[in-house]
């Protein structure tokens, strides 16, 4: 029965090259998320799933509390609120949740649902901030915000429900200071995905596709499994656009009243949607050991001597855990197969098995997740040994994940080259930055342009396709989520 339930088991994930099916299936069986929730584009974390989303935030928390604080600030906006940012409006109108009734009475102010929260924290601002002494102010937050999509929803990635959305907000004197925030921002979330094993492209996305009342919006992508980009992270320059709005002054050194300069920045549970989605392969979830709710599973392998080896076994584990590795035993009556099946799909990095022949060596057998490969290793040594595979495993997935990032980077000469490029990832080309030349670009090849990347990737030399100008400037352009 256990052997017929494997093998039924086995047939619930299809091959990764057919991604979104792959991904709806994995979700399922990695106990990621339920979508079985009677409410379109609302899903329920699994247990497993909500233990891997509170590791991934412990790592942005522990990024963003070097210098931030957080806070939490309420979920329903009064609508006086929500309608002073004239462009703020315009970019979130078609898509607000509106509750317009206390019990049966009809609210005298209608009350939106945080699709964000600016409208939320800045006339907040408007009271706390007095002086330049009150300066900067640096806070984040991590909630749910509501959007009414209409575009077609899918766990993690377009949702009605944001469960996981980590928005900072930060107030600062000057232009320059909310700038260098900006690029803050966009270091941190480097970083972060980096922890994930996750690499990014970073890119100052075109002035028609940037925060409504935002100067301007940096932007993290980075590139999924079918060839298309998945924003996971953006950073605004708000000038003091909101400031103005909201009425969030300063008094300066000489004691003039000085308009804030404001940021906001902000990931969401796109984050795991990319972790999963990058690393995972047809067996299931691999995860990184850093985020990994298992980090160590150990699989006695019994022949006879049984005592023997399950005491083995519960020594590292003892070991492990008290070196601060996640470490789990499986002593259940299965056979070997069933349980690195069951340990596989939930990607744990590293599996220890010990049996008869391992012990007589007073050795264990380790098997890496990511690769596949098989070691012995010596069990007095065995917490540095598993520390020093993981840092191995963590370089060998970003590695993995930045070379297929790599390949899938395409330059192109013309428009034609860039329509035949991107179905295959992400294509480069010369942009001369004008907006005509940018949107028909946009138009001629039906895919929108990311923004001109930072670093090497967004400088070289070549033709406008459009106004046929030279430029310096390179864009990349891709089919988004
Ligand atoms: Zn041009």
């Amino acid at each position: 029965m256990a052997e017929k339930q494997t093998e039924e088991k086995k047939s619930v994930l299809p091959s990764k090259s057919d991604f979104s099916e792959w991904y709806n299936e994995l979700l399922l069986a990695g106990e990621i998320m339920d979508v079985r929730y009677p409410v379109k584009g609302l899903y329920v974390w699994f247990p497993f799933g909500f233990e891997v989303r509170k590791r991934t935030y412990s790592l942005i928390r522990e990024l963003l509390d070097k210098d931030h604080k957080e806070a939490l600030f309420p979920l329903l906006i009064p609508e006086t609120e929500f309608m002073k940012e004239a462009e703020h409006i315009k970019g979130f109108e078609n898509e607000v949740y509106w509750v317009t009734h206390g019990g049966k009475n009809e609210l005298d102010v209608k009350l939106a649902l945080r699709p964000t929260s600016e409208t939320a924290i800045y006339p907040m601002y408007k009271v706390w901030v007095r002086s330049h002494a009150d300066l900067p102010i640096k806070i984040y937050q991590i909630v749910n915000t509501f959007r009414y999509e209409t575009k077609h929803t899918r766990p993690l990635i377009r949702l009605r429900e944001i469960t996981s959305f980590k928005e900072a907000h930060t107030v600062h004197a000057t232009w320059d200071e909310a700038a260098e925030q900006v690029r803050e921002a966009t270091r941190i979330y480097q970083e972060f995905y980096m922890r994930l094993a996750i690499p990014t492209i970073v890119s100052k996305r075109p002035e028609w596709d940037k925060f409504p009342g935002a100067d301007y919006t940096m932007a993290v992508d980075t590139l999924m499994p079918d060839n298309k980009t998945l924003q996971i992270g953006t950073a605004h320059h708000l000038g003091s656009n909101f400031a103005k709005t909201f009425d969030i002054k300063y008094e300066d050194a000489k004691g003039e009243q000085q308009y804030a300069h404001q940021t906001c920045y902000g990931i969401s549970e796109r984050s795991i949607a990319a972790l999963i989605s990058i690393h995972g392969d047809d067996k299931g979830l691999v995860f990184p050991p850093l985020v990994a709710p298992v980090q160590v599973v150990i699989i006695p392998i019994l022949f006879g001597k049984s005592e023997e080896i399950i005491t083995a076994c519960r020594q590292v584990r003892d070991c492990l855990t008290a070196a601060g590795i996640r470490t789990a035993i499986d002593e259940s009556d299965e056979r070997p197969g069933a349980k690195y099946y069951r340990w596989e799909m939930k990607g744990v990095p590293l599996r220890i098995e010990i049996g008869p022949r391992d012990l007589k060596n007073n050795a264990a057998t380790v098997v890496r997740r990511d690769s596949g490969s098989k070691e012995s290793i010596p069990l007095g040594n065995i917490v540095e040994e598993v520390n020093k595979r993981f840092r191995v495993i963590h370089e060998s997935l970003y590695e993995r994940a930045n070379s297929s990032l790599k390949e899938r980077i395409f330059d192109c000469e013309s428009i034609e080259e860039v329509k035949d490029k991107i179905q295959g990832g992400i294509a480069r080309i010369a942009w001369c930055g004008e907006r005509e030349c940018g949107l028909a670009m946009e138009e001629a090849v039906g895919a929108g342009i990311l923004g001109i990347p930072e670093g090497d990737m967004g400088s070289g030399t070549g033709n406008c396709p459009v106004c046929k100008k030279e430029t310096g400037n390179m864009a990349i352009m891709a089919r988004t989520y």
